[in-house]
């Protein structure tokens, strides 16, 4: 999923936000923004061949408002997880569910920190057991996201871009992997 995406930086290189291949491709052609990284994908016409980017930086500086306050919900939950089973690493899209690390039954709270993203299988596996008793770990250490901005970000980043990574402040990046699978 999201192969077709591409990550645009700002000027100073801090990461705005993602767009479509197809949006990237304009930017670089009416010379908007420049190719930072490359994917080893190449778009084949007649006349012209070309390598489509995976990470673009515009030529001006795109000024940000305030980041907004972020929602406590499942939906951002799961965006902050890049929507990846934080026990097993799959990835689940929308039928993924929502773990409390610390089970509920044992105090857990429902707050950035206590809760994750998990598939079915590893949510019903580890039941309301805390982790040690069902050999279970956390592949991130679950935090608040620090901006919405972010956010969009992580949710499209699945862990095979991992080009975008450098470009991503640790408590971003930290959401991706490098198996490319
Ligand atoms: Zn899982």
């Amino acid at each position: 999923m999201d192969t077709d995406k591409v990550l645009v930086l700002n000027n100073s290189f801090e990461p705005l936000h993602v767009c479509t291949t197809r949006r990237a491709v304009i930017l670089l052609f009416t010379g908007r923004a420049e190719r930072v990284e490359d994917s080893p994908r190449i778009l084949r016409s007649p006349s012209i061949v070309f390598v489509i980017p995976t990470v673009i930086r515009l030529h001006r500086y795109v000024k940000r408002l305030a980041s907004p306050a972020i929602s406590f919900n499942k939906k951002n939950i799961l965006k902050r997880d890049a929507y990846t089973c934080q026990y097993c690493g799959r990835n689940g899209g929308e039928r993924m569910t929502i773990d409390h690390v610390i089970p509920r039954s044992l105090g857990g709270r429902t707050v950035w920190e206590n809760v994750v993203g998990a598939c079915r299988a590893c949510n019903l596996k580890k039941g309301n057991k805390p982790l040690h008793e069902v050999s279970m770990s956390l592949l991130h250490k679950p935090s608040k996201p620090v901006s919405v901005f972010y956010l969009g970000i992580m949710a499209h980043s699945p862990h095979r871009i991992v080009s975008w990574s450098k470009y991503l402040p640790s408590h971003v990046g930290g959401a991706l992997r490098t198996d490319p699978s």
